[in-house]
Formats: structure tokens, sequence, C-alpha cells
């Protein structure tokens, strides 16, 4: 157990749309709700008592959800309880504030340390920061000036989220980047100020690597002589879903017993809804639909067999700060084929655990279906060399043994001093 004098150690973490507690894949629940349980379980395990507050999105949710003796979710009330897109929630972070207060008084708690995720929990940090004695982590899971870099239309929001990323990382105790990667897009996009450690993100070791391709492929019912392209995730335009099936469209394997898995829960008539459809359209368009499955949300019963059943995994996302999936899959002995982008330069290590290619370059994604496919023993050899980077690297109790050091450092150091930020 960790002590800090007679106490035990105890953080909050700030995730306020996502909500640890809830099924992952569907719309706006991805990464950072898998990092944030993943991360709380594990520092629960290492002696931490972890309370995880997001925003109720329910009413039917319960407000408190244990996951183990030292961990549980809690939900505020920050608006209406229902589902509200990322971009409209900003005005409903005072009363996340007012909330969390509340939820201390009524507890007899206060919080010392608090571990931010996204940059409206920043903002809810430096807030409470003007109201009490805080020492603040911060994650911010996607970058405001890399991410309007690469979209269309900027949203209203987007002048008040840069402020906050800026005054975040230069006012923070830490910033955790969580790739070398976005480190250097932090300073070279938002401030030269402010303190950034690197410590990845991680993955389940035990769950992803337990089954073997061949007893993977038994219990999904897939042929063992079948080539499988696997894609899991979001559906939303970045994520490049579009370039993997136009990839497998081009492979010179794809009339030879090819099939693309496209995982991932969607909502008739939310965004992820919409992009679901405009995938299926191409589908059809480029006459992949024999090729093309879409098994839905895969969740903890089956995506591990999902990922140890695939011969490669396509992570063509037009960014990632990070990337889960890369390293379940590289975890699960499959090698990634994924973009050159962000945190996939620094797990996917190309030649070696799998290739990079150019963002949307669907031939070059093709090229490198075929020299894997083409090639069992290889295919093999960069599974290997996958499994055991993460093995090395990212195993979730890893990150949360450096995640727990850093806590137990940045207590110690001298008392944060109150500092000015933007307004609501
Ligand atoms: N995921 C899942 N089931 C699905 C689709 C996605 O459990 O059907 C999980 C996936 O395994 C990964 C996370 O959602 O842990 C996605 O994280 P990533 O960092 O790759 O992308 P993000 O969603 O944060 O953009």
């Amino acid at each position: 157990m960790f002590f800090l004098g007679q106490k035990q150690l105890r953080v909050a973490l700030i995730s306020e749309h996502g909500d640890p507690a809830i099924e992952i894949g569907k719309e706006e629940a991805g990464g950072q709700n898998v990092y944030v349980r993943q991360v709380g379980e594990a520092l629960a395990r290492q002696g931490w008592q972890v309370d995880m507050f997001t925003r109720q999105s329910d009413a039917n949710q319960p407000t408190i959800v244990q996951h183990s003796r030292q961990c549980r979710t809690i939900r505020l009330a920050a608006g209406p309880k229902a589902f509200i897109p990322r971009d409209e929630l900003f005005a409903h972070m005072p009363e996340f504030v007012q909330s969390f207060q509340r939820f201390q008084a009524e507890n007899e708690v206060q919080y010392t340390l608090a571990h931010t995720h996204y940059w409206m929990s920043g903002w809810v940090g430096m807030e409470l920061r003007k109201l009490q004695s805080l020492k603040l982590l911060h994650t911010y899971h996607s970058l405001g000036a890399v991410k309007y870099q690469s979209i269309a239309t900027i949203p209203m929001i987007a002048k008040t989220r840069l402020a906050t990323e800026k005054a975040c990382l230069e006012s923070a105790e830490r910033i955790i980047a969580t790739s070398p990667q976005e480190r250097d897009h932090m300073r070279s996009l938002v401030s030269s100020h402010g303190n950034i450690d690197v410590i990845p993100c991680g993955t389940d070791i035990r769950r992803f690597g337990s089954v073997c391709r061949a007893q993977a492929r038994q219990q999904l019912g897939i042929p063992q002589d079948q080539k499988v392209v696997l894609y899991v995730g979001r559906f939303d335009r970045r994520k490049g879903i579009e370039t993997a099936v136009r990839a497998v469209s081009q492979s010179t394997l794809r009339d030879q017993n090819l099939k693309l898995i496209v995982g991932g829960g969607s909502r008739p008539g939310q965004s992820d809804g919409i992009e679901r459809e405009r995938i299926e359209d191409i589908v059809a368009e480029l006459g992949l639909q024999e090729t093309t499955t879409f098994p839905g949300r895969l969740g903890n019963e089956n995506l591990h067999l999902y990922y140890a059943a695939a011969d490669v995994c396509l992570v063509p996302s037009h960014y990632e700060p990070f990337g889960l999936v890369a390293i379940e899959a590289m975890a699960s002995n499959t090698p990634v084929i994924a973009s050159d982008v962000g945190g996939l330069q620094y797990t996917v290590i190309p030649e070696v655990t799998g290739l990079l290619a150019p963002p949307k370059d669907d031939l070059a994604f093709a090229a490198g279906l075929d020299r894997i496919l083409a090639n069992p023993s290889w295919r093999d050899q960069l599974g290997r060399a996958g499994r055991k980077r993460v093995e090395e690297k990212f195993s979730w109790d890893g990150v949360a043994s450096q995640l727990g050091d850093l806590y137990t450092k940045v207590m110690k150091e001298q008392p944060a001093k109150k500092r000015s930020v933007v307004s609501a």
C-alpha cells in the first residue's frame, strides 16, 4: 500500500464525458473511457483509493458504480441527464464543479490530488484549484490544436478549448503525454511552458493474447484458411475506416478468400450511425458486400477473439494521440498496419511489429496488406515482436505504477499556487 504520512493516498480521476463505467465502442465512448477505467482499477490494485468522476448522461444510470473495493465511478449532475454532444458540454461544466464540491461536502472528503482527462475536465480542475488546495495532473486525450488542423468546420467552442488547453499546460503540476509525439505537438502547437511527463497508455496483457489464432477462429466460426483483416473502433470519419475498405478493394488478394471485419457499435441517426451508413455505401459501391462484415460493438466476451483471429489489424486513423487498438492487436500477436501519425509512430515499429502508411493512402495500406497476407511466417514474426513490445512497455499495471510514482512525487512537491484561468 502507498501511504503518505498516515493517510492512504486518494486520487480523483475526472473525466467529464468519458464515463469509465459505460459500454465501450458506442458513440463518443472509446479510448478515454477505457484508459480511465483501466488506470483506475490498476491504481486501486496498487493501494490507491480511486474515485472516478463523470457526468450523468442518463437518468437510469446509477450515480455510483463500485468496480472494486477501492475503485468506483461517481456520476455527477451537470446539465440534463441525457447524451450531450461534446461540443455542447462546456456550458454545463460550472454545474459539474458545483456538484463535485457538493459531493465532497456530503461525503466529508476533500481531494488534494486530481488527474483530469480531456480539456473540459482540465477546466474543471483549474476551477477547483481556485476553491481548494489541489494538485493537478492532466491528460489531453485529444489536442484541439491538432484536431482543428484536420477538420473543415471549426466549432464555436474552439477558441475556449484552445485557451483552456494552453492554460492547463502552463499551470497544472504535470501534463501527462501518452507518447513522445503528443508531447512534441504540445510544445510546438500549445506552449513552450509547463511540465510534461510521457507515460504511455496500456492494455490488458492477460486478456489480449490469451488465445491462439486457430482457437479464436474456431470459437468465432471463421474458416482457418481465410485471410482476415480487422478494424476495431468507433464509427468516426477521422478513424479512416474508408481507407481500410478501399485498401481491401485495392489488394491483389481481394478475391482470394479475404474477409474484412469492421468491429464497433453505432446508433442509427447519431453521427456514428451516419458514418456507418456512409461506410456501408462505399462497401456496396466497391462490390465488397460479400467480403465485409459488421459484427457491431465488440465486448468483453469477444474482442480478444477477434484480435487473435485476424491476420492483420488496420488502424487507418487520420490522427491518434496514442491509439489503444494498435497495442491491443499487438498484445494479441497480430501485426498492425497503421497511419504514420501521432502515437502510432511510437507504438508500431515499422517492419518489426507491423507497418506504417501515410494516412488516407489506400494504395499504401493495400501494399502493406499484400505483403503481410502473402507471407504467414513474416506475419507470425511481426505478431510475436508486437506482443513482446507490449509486454515490455504497455501493460496497465506498468502504466499505473508509473502514474502512481508520479502522483506521489507531485504530492510531495511544494503546494500549488492559485492561478487565473479562462471563464465559462
Ligand atoms: N472498443 C471496444 N469495442 C468496440 C470498439 C472499440 O471495446 O466495438 C475499444 C477498443 O478496444 C479500444 C477503444 O475502444 O480500447 C478505442 O480506443 P482508441 O484509443 O483506439 O480510440 P479512441 O476511441 O480513443 O479514438
